[in-house]
């Protein structure tokens, strides 16, 4: 009985949703400025412009009102830390005068200036920033859909996926054999495979000795290579193994059913598969027009105004930043700069040119970490490297650098979830 009338109340209430619009956010009398995805770029945006001028009424559109940070997940999987640890909520962004809508956004209008809402919803704004990270290309890679993931799971937007391939290596027994398979460049977190692969071949090491992995790779090269391998020989060299595009490593389809991996060369049977497929920017930059054929989207690398749409920027994984890889820090600092540069152009004023800077922390081991740092300025239209501004930790350091940087790693997480979330 009670049961039937939760029914016969949610069906009431979804209609009258559908005959009466939610009501207008209250967006503020001063200019407007509109954030869809609140993630490392646009809350941070969001906060950083109604930080610069408090007059700018801010509206973060957000799908959930719980945010799964991915930095530090591998450790997730590794059963070094709960998933609760990477979990964050809006609370002090509302705080700090924000308006918080946790709806989807559905479409944006360029010529009326205005988002929708899945509750229907019109949002009016002056600017707009787009900032939805990633959506995983369903079609990159034959075999591999949404019921596949349930089966080889990608675990690269965190929260389910991050908790299934943990339980799958939990419930594996010891003996069994990993696979990753890493994608072409570009992709989010360019050295995160690697890092996963070591954090796993840890787990493996520690808990299941006869086990092994695997890393199926499209590419010769990858970040900070010669600084994990020398780890991996040094930490799992029977536990590890990569197998590199020219060595037969590009995997050309999977078959979820079987869990196998397939390249030009050979089967690889897995028992717990991790397939990270190819991205591209996520939907609404798609719907909105600000990708390219890419997927990706091109923006001016000043203010990050998209050079497809105007008073439309787009900051984060979603966009290209030339040499800028796709990290948590990266969306932050350009965060950064775009809220400053709306600010400027709302108040008829100028933005100036930047200078960004991103470093990626990954761990090896739970006390070995490494890092790679580079400086950015526009260049020729995109961000590029500014030639020996950054660089890599030391290739031969002893152990307590390493575990230094594995502190610094973790301070780092804190300090920026505390920026944009705290
Ligand atoms: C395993 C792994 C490890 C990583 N480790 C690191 C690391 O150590 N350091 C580092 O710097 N980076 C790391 N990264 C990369 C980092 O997670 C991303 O670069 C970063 O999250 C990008 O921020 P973003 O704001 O562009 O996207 P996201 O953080 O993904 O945020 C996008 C937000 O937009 C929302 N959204 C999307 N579409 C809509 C819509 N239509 N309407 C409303 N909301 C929407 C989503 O719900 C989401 O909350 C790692 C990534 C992975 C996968």
């Amino acid at each position: 009985m009670a049961i039937h009338k939760s029914r016969r109340d949610f069906l009431k209430a979804a209609s009258a949703a559908a005959l009466f619009p939610m009501p207008a956010l209250a967006q503020g009398a001063g200019p407007k400025v509109v954030v869809i995805g609140g993630g490392f770029a646009g809350a941070s945006a969001a906060r950083f412009v109604k930080k610069a001028n408090s007059a700018i009424g801010v509206t973060l559109v957000e799908a959930s009102p719980t945010f799964t940070a991915c930095p530090f997940s591998n450790g997730v999987i590794a059963g070094l830390r709960p998933l609760s640890a990477q979990q964050f909520n809006y609370q002090k962004l509302g705080d700090a005068g924000i308006t918080l809508a946790f709806q989807t956004s559905t479409g944006v209008d360029a010529q009326a200036k205005s988002v929708t809402l899945s509750g229907g919803t019109r949002l009016p704004y002056d600017r707009l920033v787009i900032a939805p990270g990633i959506d995983l290309r369903w079609d990159g890679l034959p075999g591999y859909d949404q019921r596949a993931a349930e089966i080889m799971p990608h675990a690269w937007k965190a929260g389910e996926q991050t908790l299934l391939l943990r339980s799958q290596l939990e419930s594996m027994e010891d003996g069994g054999t990993v696979v990753i398979s890493a994608p072409a460049n570009p992709f989010r977190c360019p050295p995160g495979p690697y890092e996963r692969a070591s954090l796993i071949a840890y787990y493996l090491k520690t808990r299941k000795p006869k086990s092994k992995l695997i890393i199926l790779d499209a590419k010769d090269a990858f970040s900070k290579q010669r600084l994990f391998q020398n780890a991996w020989a040094a930490l799992y060299p029977n536990h590890l193994e990569w197998v590199s595009l020219s060595k037969g490593g590009k995997v050309n389809a999977v078959d979820a059913a079987t869990k196998t991996l397939k390249t030009d060369f050979n089967d690889y049977k897995a028992d717990v598969a991790n397939v990270i497929p190819p991205q591209r920017a996520a939907a609404i930059a798609q719907t909105a027009g600000v990708a390219d054929r890419s997927g990706w989207c091109p923006v001016d690398p000043v203010s990050f105004e998209s050079k497809l749409v105007p008073n439309i920027h787009v900051i984060g994984d979603a966009a290209i930043m030339g040499a800028m890889p796709k990290s948590a820090f990266s969306a932050n600092a350009q965060a950064k700069v775009c809220a400053d540069a709306i600010a400027k152009l709302l108040g008829g004023g100028t933005p100036g040119e930047p200078r960004l800077i991103n470093t990626c922390y990954s761990l090896v081991a739970p006390d070995y970490g490494i890092t790679v740092a580079g400086v950015y300025k526009p260049t020729d239209g995109v961000l590029a490297d500014i030639q020996g501004a950054g660089g890599v930790s030391p290739i031969e350091a002893p152990q307590a650098t390493r575990a230094l940087e594995a502190q610094l790693a973790d301070g780092w997480f804190k300090t920026i979830t505390a920026e944009v979330f705290g």
